[in-house]
């Protein structure tokens, strides 16, 4: 195996250098599992260490951990979870204490009818909302929405809780920094994780005071070297460091990271008159397109949180999030329930949805793997919080009891205290079951449904069995998908037209398709620059290199898709006006990892990877409400 470029330079005398026993890569609820568990056995009741440092002798265990943004909780999102691991963890939780947390009052999952028309339903599913249509009256069918009679058990979050998660983080870390047992340090991008041969001793953060490209400019501050003994990589779906273990040490046999999800989600404040009940969970399908789910959460705090997801296996290369997100957010159902709203806040993030698929290797010599990046997230459940939460609690139990023994973190003693405690914990099972419960939508809606019913309801015993593709094969030519619907002429002429204004096709196809122009009120619609504008801002902080890099510039070059374009959530990449490669804009990213899996073509050389590079970069959001 080739040296990293970050071991060849491991001695580079300006760049400073701090040792710490254990360095974590990202805060999201993977990490603060971590910490929580760890920090409550680092020191005895009288405050004297219960295990010493290593890195600082007399001291107890240095744990540190680095946030990419700017504060925590911050381009994370709202969620309903049934809370097991984090109830096991604060036995005496009261929700109220955690702000916008409410218990689980009432869910409900509908189907939605295209009220307009312009979605792409095929013969099946045109047959099935006929018939729901003309017997609506017997059937219930209100708002041009079907709800479920009845709420399968794998679905349900009985006895659960819905809350923001950038709060819930918030929550975290206060608790955590005034133990003083543990650090947080955001706005700390990693860049990549330290090699000494195939040991892992450490995390490099990212240079400051660089040019676009990385080459140093005037200003220059190396990223700090933190050497560990450990390295708990808690980096998330689309993290560098998580990204830099498997392009060295290859996925598991049979293992693949090729499905994922776009989940754009809105904060609103809800007008006194609002009837909508805190603790209700909303959750939809059909429509925009049948393959686009949407979900509403109301909160405790008069706000309600919603969005939508779209899949990699979505049938359409436009994938025009944002634009979705307001048509979803017009249909009769959702509207009724979002009557007077503010909107507060915006954002987006992607999920990875390979689930057990995708776990790569957890553990090598010194270092570990927690969160939705170790393929915790269970697909059939659609929850990914709390089984990030236990991963890290997991991990911090292996930790503890590998340091009280005073042994190193090899990968053997790794896989037994963390691997084996993840194994045998209930958790591993409900994700096996869910291991092919998504396969089904491979193929298309309807066999998707039906296979998250089928591996639901018989424990993952029967499925619709689909081949798995990488997420850049169902990105299909724009003349493909709208064959039939609007002339290849007219597209090229869109596109002309497009790029000579430095912006994106997608309004001018879905306007042709069909779909009305969402109609702004400032309030509750707003353009999608307004929203970037919203419930903070986007903020990238001068001197960092960009993070979203087109590898090969010759594919992009002869792209004629442009899906990055299309599907960027915040229009931080454009059509060139001269055409040829994209321009990216580090000013509007709000890293939500999109264009990794949006890309239509794989990078020459791997076909498994797509021809966008998503590295370390400070800024994005600021929103902790989303
Ligand atoms: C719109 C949306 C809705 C969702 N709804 C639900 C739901 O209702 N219920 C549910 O259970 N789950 C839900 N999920 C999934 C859930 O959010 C994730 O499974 C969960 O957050 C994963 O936790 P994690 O700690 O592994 O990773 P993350 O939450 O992704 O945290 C990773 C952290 O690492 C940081 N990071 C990344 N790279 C670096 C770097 N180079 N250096 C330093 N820091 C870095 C990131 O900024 C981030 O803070 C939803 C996801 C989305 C996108
Ligand atoms: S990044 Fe991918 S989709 Fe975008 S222009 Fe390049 S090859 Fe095409
Ligand atoms: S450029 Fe930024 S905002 Fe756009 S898809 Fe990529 S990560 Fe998301």
């Amino acid at each position: 195996m080739s040296e990293s470029p970050a071991a060849s330079s491991l001695a580079s005398p300006e760049r400073p250098s701090v040792a710490v026993d254990v360095a974590c890569v990202g805060f999201g609820p993977a990490a603060a599992g971590f910490l929580e568990t760890i920090s409550r056995g680092l020191a005895n009741p009288d405050g004297t260490p219960r295990i010493q440092s290593r890195a600082m002798p007399g001291m107890p265990l240095q744990v540190l951990c680095y946030e990419r943004s700017d504060d925590v909780g911050f381009g994370v999102s709202g969620v309903v979870t049934r809370a097991r691991g984090i109830r096991a963890s604060f036995p005496d939780l009261d929700p109220a204490t955690i702000p916008t947390a409410c218990r689980v009052e009432h869910e409900e999952v509908a189907y939605l009818l295209d009220p307009i028309g312009a979605s792409r339903r095929g013969l099946l599913l045109r047959t099935k909302d006929a018939f729901l249509r003309t017997f609506a009256r017997i059937l219930g069918v209100r708002d041009h929405a079907f709800r479920l009679p009845w709420l399968p058990p794998f679905l349900r979050k009985d006895g659960g809780l819905t809350f923001s998660l950038g709060a819930f983080q918030q929550w975290n870390a206060a608790r955590l920094m005034g133990t003083g047992l543990v650090q947080i340090w955001p706005g700390s991008p990693v860049r990549e994780p330290l090699f000494e041969g195939d040991r892992v001793v450490g995390i490099r953060l990212a240079d400051q005071g660089v040019e676009k490209d990385g080459k140093p400019a005037a200003g220059f501050s190396p990223g700090m070297d933190v050497r560990a003994d450990l390295v708990v990589v808690a980096d998330g779906p689309v993290g560098p460091v998580g990204d830099a273990l498997n392009r060295r040490f290859g996925m598991p046999p049979g293992h693949h990271r090729r499905e994922w999800a776009i989940g754009m989600k809105a904060v609103a404040e809800l007008p006194e008159s609002s009837s909508l009940k805190p603790g209700t969970v909303l959750h939809t399908l059909g429509f925009p397109e049948p393959d686009a789910f949407g979900f509403l959460y109301a909160l405790s705090n008069r706000t309600v949180s919603f969005g939508i997801f779209l899949p990699s296996t979505f049938a359409l290369p436009v994938r025009a999030t944002y634009r979705y997100l307001q048509h979803w957010m017009a249909h009769p159902y959702i509207r009724r329930h979002l009557e007077g709203a503010t909107l507060r806040s915006w954002g987006a993030k992607t999920l990875y949805e390979s689930g057990r698929l995708g776990e790569p290797l957890l553990v090598d010599e010194g270092w570990a793997r927690i969160g939705e990046g170790s393929g915790s997230t269970n697909v059939l459940t659609n929850s990914g919080v709390d089984e990030a939460w236990t991963t890290g609690v997991l991990l911090a139990e292996g930790v503890l009891e590998i340091a009280a023994a005073g042994k190193p973190y090899t990968r053997e003693n790794l896989e037994a205290a963390y691997v084996r405690r993840r194994r045998t914990h209930p958790m591993d099972r409900e994700s096996r079951i869910a291991t092919h419960a998504r396969d089904g939508f491979r193929i298309g809606f309807i066999p998707g449904v039906v296979g998250t019913g089928l591996a639901g309801m018989t424990r993952g015993l029967l499925r619709v069995p689909a081949r798995s593709r990488p997420a850049h094969a169902f990105i299909r030519p724009l003349e493909e998908a709208y064959r039939g619907r609007i002339p290849a002429e007219e597209i090229e002429k869109m596109r002309r037209e497009a790029a000579a204004a430095g912006g994106s096709i997608h309004d001018a196809l879905m306007d042709r398709a069909g779909w009305p122009r969402p109609a702004l009120d400032g309030k509750l619609f707003v353009s999608h620059q307004d929203a970037l504008l919203l419930g903070g801002k986007v903020q990238a902080p001068a001197g960092f290199a960009d993070h979203v890099v087109f590898v090969d510039r010759a594919t992009c070059e002869a792209c004629t898709i442009k899906s990055c374009v299309e599907a960027c959530s915040a229009q931080a990449i454009t059509l060139a006006p001269e055409g040829g490669v994209p321009v990216f804009d580090r000013e509007k990213c709000i890293h939500c990892g999109g264009c990794i899996w949006n890309c239509a073509h794989p990078r020459p050389g791997d076909p498994e990877r797509s021809n966008v590079d998503f590295r370390a970069g400070a800024g994005g959001l600021h929103s902790a409400e989303n």
